[in-house]
């Protein structure tokens, strides 16, 4: 008999592509046929089998309070007693706004979008528009969104799937765009040598989230703010992961670099559809009605998302949230490193804060090459044996893994318990 799941996979694959709404869903790196997901509840997702899985996807960053956290699910159903949507101002967006900007000083004008893609579609344009150049800088395995300017040598799941430069995204506008190694300050200063005065922006994650965890090395983002600062580069820092991720005022605190602008997403609308993109005030006073750089949007500031994402922001800024965040984190991936070394499996976890990756290799994982010198065999049958076992991790060796407040120590020990018994399979 088949599961439910994999009923509703088959119906689904008749009618969308690949059976799914974003690609890495569909479980094509990991091998097997996703589950379908009914329900979730604190740091549990329930599938449409009634099967429990400790949740640490959480929909790919969002769900830093886990699901349905109460004063969410409160604040929610006031909010749309109020009406879902208007295309007009309310004072809650002008609230988010505000908790935004105090969050991260470098933002002082922001704009609300529905998605991160948008947000770094954006945030290009202003560069380009502000500097009149056309040329931009990106890093190997970094995924901005999937716009044509950002869909060269991109991480996630372009990465996931093993594909080349997507097809469709015009020549001439991928010429544009240079990509260097995260982490190679040589590279970087070549790349600057080479297009020098031309380059209209550089955009980064400034710790790399979507070719699975990767932080910046010691001075690799002080250079890169260096040398844009010198060559009139808008400086991007995509922190659609990071932001209120790594820490309240995201990366740029953490590693205390202003960039330019910045883009959000994800934990500023707890888990509805939401972007963000701001920055310093002579840029972002570019962008229509105040300047002529043109972007819009017919739910932008929807009342729900602001209403999820400013009680998360309240949630998340109460003393020793991150603390706590970051020590539960921690406990995991120390322990999964001792059973990987019990079971003399090669392996490296790279953490910033809540969010890693357990990568299978002996090496250092700096950037994208070394990811993917990393065994994705084992990353996918060590992935079977923890969804076997009621664990749910990114179906992708590149892609970070995440923590919510909702998760404890009963589940880091529920997770390394099946961590030990999926790793004793693959040394054999
Ligand atoms: C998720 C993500 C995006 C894209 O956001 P969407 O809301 O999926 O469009 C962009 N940049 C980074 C760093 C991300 O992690």
């Amino acid at each position: 008999m088949p599961s439910k799941s994999q009923e509703l996979f088959r119906k689904a694959l008749s009618l969308m592509p690949g059976g799914v709404n974003s690609p890495v869903r569909a479980f094509r790196a990991v091998g097997g046929e996703p589950i379908f997901i009914a329900s979730g509840k604190g740091s549990r997702i329930t599938d449409v089998d009634g099967k429990s899985y400790i949740d640490y996807v959480l929909s790919w960053g969002p769900l830093i309070v886990g699901h349905c956290h109460p004063e969410v699910v409160e604040a929610l159903a006031r909010a749309l007693q109020s009406g879902t949507s208007f295309g007009a101002s309310t004072a809650a967006e002008v609230e988010l706004a505000e908790r935004i900007q105090e969050a991260f000083p470098s933002i002082q004008r922001v704009r609300l979008v529905n998605s991160g893609t948008e947000a770094t579609m954006a945030a290009l344009r202003v560069a380009r528009a502000a500097t009149g150049r056309e040329k931009i800088l990106k890093f190997e395995g970094c995924y901005h969104g999937h716009a044509d300017s950002l869909l060269v040598k991109a991480g996630s799941g372009v990465a996931t799937l093993g594909l080349p430069d997507s097809p469709g995204v015009p020549r001439a506008l991928a010429e544009l765009t240079i990509t260097v190694p995260f982490n190679d300050p040589a590279a970087l200063e070549e790349a600057f040598r080479i297009h020098r005065h031309q380059l209209a922006a550089a955009i980064v994650e400034p710790v790399v989230g979507n070719a699975g965890c990767i932080p910046p090395r010691a001075g690799f983002l002080e250079k890169l703010r260096a040398l844009t600062a010198e060559q009139g580069t808008v400086l991007i820092f995509d922190e659609v992961m990071t932001g209120f991720r790594v820490a309240f005022g995201g990366a740029q605190q953490l590693y205390g670099i202003q960039p330019d602008l910045t883009t959000l997403g994800k934990i500023i609308g707890g888990g509805l559809p939401v972007g963000a993109y701001g920055g310093i005030a002579t840029l972002m006073d570019l962008v229509a009605p105040t300047g002529p750089v043109y972007q819009a949007g017919t739910l932008s500031g929807n009342p729900l998302a602001v209403a999820a994402g400013l009680k998360v922001l309240e949630i998340i800024h109460r003393r020793g949230f991150y603390e706590r965040l970051e020590a539960v984190t921690e406990k995991l991936t120390e322990g999964l490193k001792e059973r990987a070394s019990r079971c003399r499996v090669p392996f490296t976890v790279n953490r910033v804060g809540s969010m890693f990756t357990a990568f299978f290799t002996g090496e250092a994982v700096t950037d994208y090459s070394s990811a993917k010198r990393a065994d994705a065999g084992r990353f996918a049958k060590f992935f079977r044996g923890l969804l076997k076992r009621g664990i749910y991790f990114p179906p992708s060796q590149f892609e970070a893994a995440f923590v919510s407040s909702a998760h404890g120590d009963e589940e880091v020990k529920e997770t390394l318990r099946a961590a030990g018994k999926a790793m004793a399979i693959l040394a054999k």
